[in-house]
Order: C-alpha cells, then sequence, then structure tokens
C-alpha cells in the first residue's frame, strides 16, 4: 500500500519534469516535491507508519525519488542559467564602433596649485613640508610663541575656542614651528614649511575668510640674519611671479620675531607703475616675517646664544588671488569650478 503513494508520485514526475520550462515553472516544482509539504517530503515523514520490515526497501524508493528530482532539478537549473547567461551576452555585446563617453579630466584647484608651487620652490632649497593638528592647544598656538595669556597680540586674531581657554581651532600655522623645533630637541638644524588651514572668526567678506590657507615657514640654523629672509623671499617671489619682481622689507611689530618686518613685493598687477590694486604705491604687503625671538627659541629647547632663525607666514589665498586675478576670497571655497579650477590657466604656462 504504501509502496502505491510511491508509484503515484512517481507517475506524477514522470509528467512533471519535462525537458521545456523555466525557470519559475522549475522553481515551482521544487517547492511540490521537496518543499514543506511537498510530495516527497510528505512520503518521507510516512516511513515511521511502515512496519519495520518494510522500512527499509520505503526509505530506499523514497531515496531514489528524492535523487531523480535532484538531478532534473539540477541539470536543468543548468540549461536554463546558460540560456540565459547566452541572452545577456548577445544583448550587452558591445559595438566598438559606436563613439565614446568624454571622460572629463580633473584639474587641481588654484589654491591648491599655488600651495604645490610654493611648497617646489622651499623643497628645491632643502625644506620639509609638515603638518600639524588644526585643532591645537593654547600652549603650542600662544604661548610658546611668546604670546602669554591675557597679551593683547591676541585679541587680533579672534580665536574659536573649542575647550575653555586650553584647547583652540589653530589661528595661525605658527604652532607648527614650536612642534618642530620642540622634536629638534635644540640640536638640529630646521628648514621647514607648513601650509595649513587656520581659522579666525572673522566675518567672511571680499578680503576675510573665517578659515584661510596659512604658509609657514621657519628657519633655525647658525648665523642666520635678516639678510638670508630677504634672499629666500627674493627667490620665492622670483620663482612664483617672475625675474622682474623685487621685494622689500618695511619694519613692523610681532610677538615672535625680533626684529620683525613685513615683506612687500611689486605689485603683479601692475609692475610696479601703481594701480588701484596697490593702491598707487607699486607695491603690495604679502608676508610678515622676522628674526625668530630669543624667547621662542628658548621655549622650544634652542639656546639663543647658538643659535638663530627667521619665521614667514603668509596667506595662501593672497597669492593666488594675485597670481590668477581674483578679488574676492570667497572665491576660493564657494566651489564654483569655473573660478576655481585650472583647466584653461593650465595653457598660459
Ligand atoms: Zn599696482
Amino acid at each position: 500500500m504504501e509502496n502505491k503513494k510511491i508509484l503515484e508520485v512517481k507517475e506524477l514526475m514522470k509528467n512533471d519534469l519535462v525537458d521545456s520550462i523555466d525557470m519559475n515553472e522549475l522553481n515551482d516544482l521544487k517547492v511540490k516535491y521537496l518543499g514543506k509539504k511537498g510530495l516527497i517530503t510528505e512520503l518521507n515523514s510516512e516511513i515511521k507508519n511502515i512496519p519495520n520490515e518494510g522500512k527499509k526497501e520505503f526509505g530506499m524508493l523514497v531515496n531514489e525519488l528524492r535523487n531523480e528530482f535532484n538531478n532534473y532539478y539540477d541539470s536543468t537549473k543548468e540549461k536554463l542559467d546558460s540560456i540565459e547567461l547566452n541572452k545577456k551576452l548577445e544583448s550587452e555585446t558591445v559595438d566598438i564602433t559606436l563613439p565614446s563617453t568624454k571622460v572629463k579630466l580633473g584639474a587641481p584647484h588654484i589654491l591648491e596649485k599655488v600651495i604645490e608651487e610654493v611648497e617646489d620652490v622651499f623643497m628645491s632649497m632643502g625644506y620639509d613640508v609638515v603638518d600639524g593638528p588644526e585643532i591645537e592647544e593654547d600652549k603650542y598656538n600662544f604661548e610658546m610663541l611668546n604670546i602669554p595669556k591675557g597679551h593683547p597680540a591676541r585679541d587680533a586674531q579672534d580665536t574659536f575656542y573649542i575647550e575653555g581657554e586650553e584647547i583652540l581651532l589653530r589661528s595661525q600655522t605658527s604652532p607648527v614651528q614650536v612642534r618642530t623645533m620642540l622634536k629638534g630637541e635644540g640640536k638640529t638644524p630646521i628648514r621647514m614649511i607648513c601650509p595649513g588651514k587656520t581659522y579666525r572668526r572673522d566675518d567672511d567678506d571680499a578680503s576675510h575668510s573665517h578659515q584661510f590657507m596659512q604658509i609657514e615657514g621657519l628657519l633655525v640654523d647658525k648665523d642666520i640674519s635678516l639678510s638670508d629672509l630677504k634672499g629666500t623671499m627674493d627667490v620665492l617671489f622670483k620663482r612664483l611671479f617672475g625675474q622682474n619682481i623685487e621685494t622689500r622689507f618695511r619694519p613692523s611689530y610681532y610677538q615672535f620675531t625680533e626684529p620683525s618686518v613685513e615683506v612687500d613685493i611689486t605689485c603683479v598687477n601692475c609692475h610696479g607703475k601703481g594701480c588701484n590694486v596697490c593702491k598707487n604705491s607699486g607695491w603690495v604687503t604679502v608676508v610678515g616675517a622676522g628674526v625668530v625671538h630669543p624667547n621662542v627659541l628658548r621655549m622650544s629647547g634652542y639656546d639663543p646664544e647658538v643659535w638663530s632663525g627667521f619665521a614667514f607666514g603668509f596667506g595662501a589665498e593672497r597669492l593666488a588671488m594675485m597670481k590668477y586675478d581674483i578679488n574676492d576670497i570667497r572665491t576660493f571655497y564657494n566651489a564654483d569650478l569655473r573660478e576655481v579650477h585650472t583647466f584653461d590657466r593650465e595653457d598660459e604656462e
């Protein structure tokens, strides 16, 4: 009697397991025979009702059915998959005679480009390009640069404080000088520049941005004087803007340098003749610099009796504005690719 049920299922399978079938139908068959309530599954569960002497044979017959179905299922699926694949390959054949999609090449942001040019100039003079944290400690951003707490020089740099008065967004890249000197442990000469983001609580307008790129430089060695700084600035600006560019120093005041100077260069716009960019003076101020203050050297472990050096800092945006004739600092950050890419400008060089 039990074998009769098996024969019935076998008969059904004969009709069902045909060649011409699609994937959905094949999956339906799998449910019909091997699903939770599938015919073969049900036969299998009946095995417990079979008298002991017949159990073995019954089990074997059910297994045969299951194997038959599985073989059918596997081979049919393989066949259907390969048909599917061929169809897909046919429809996706690439016609190599069709015109291709144009790939737009990227180009550096003009600010990045100027920074790279400055880096190249200094690297050719043996400087390292170093990096430092944008979230800084008051100690490095001010105190070790000879600007103690409560000093009025701090007011000029409207600082973003993050945690009390100790943790801040660096208002200048000068803390990287301090960090580099500390690493030098008062023993190694230093030649470094640090281009990096700085932050001040300025209201954004055509010439101010609460975040800007400063490029800081420091040289510490023996017998360094202001004339070394002059020579270095000459090289930099002639390389950036051409051989006819002159530099001049005007006395200034910073806490971390003594003497301090402002560096003017020949107005790139009028080449010194006078125009509204340079307020008819023929010069524009681009850098703040000076001879490193003995206190700053001392605090970072360099004996001012032995070592001397110069430091300078300038805004990368200001250089890029001059170089690319841009009159609004916000241009660099408004992400308008027509203004800040270097596609066309690349050709001018
Ligand atoms: Zn001018």
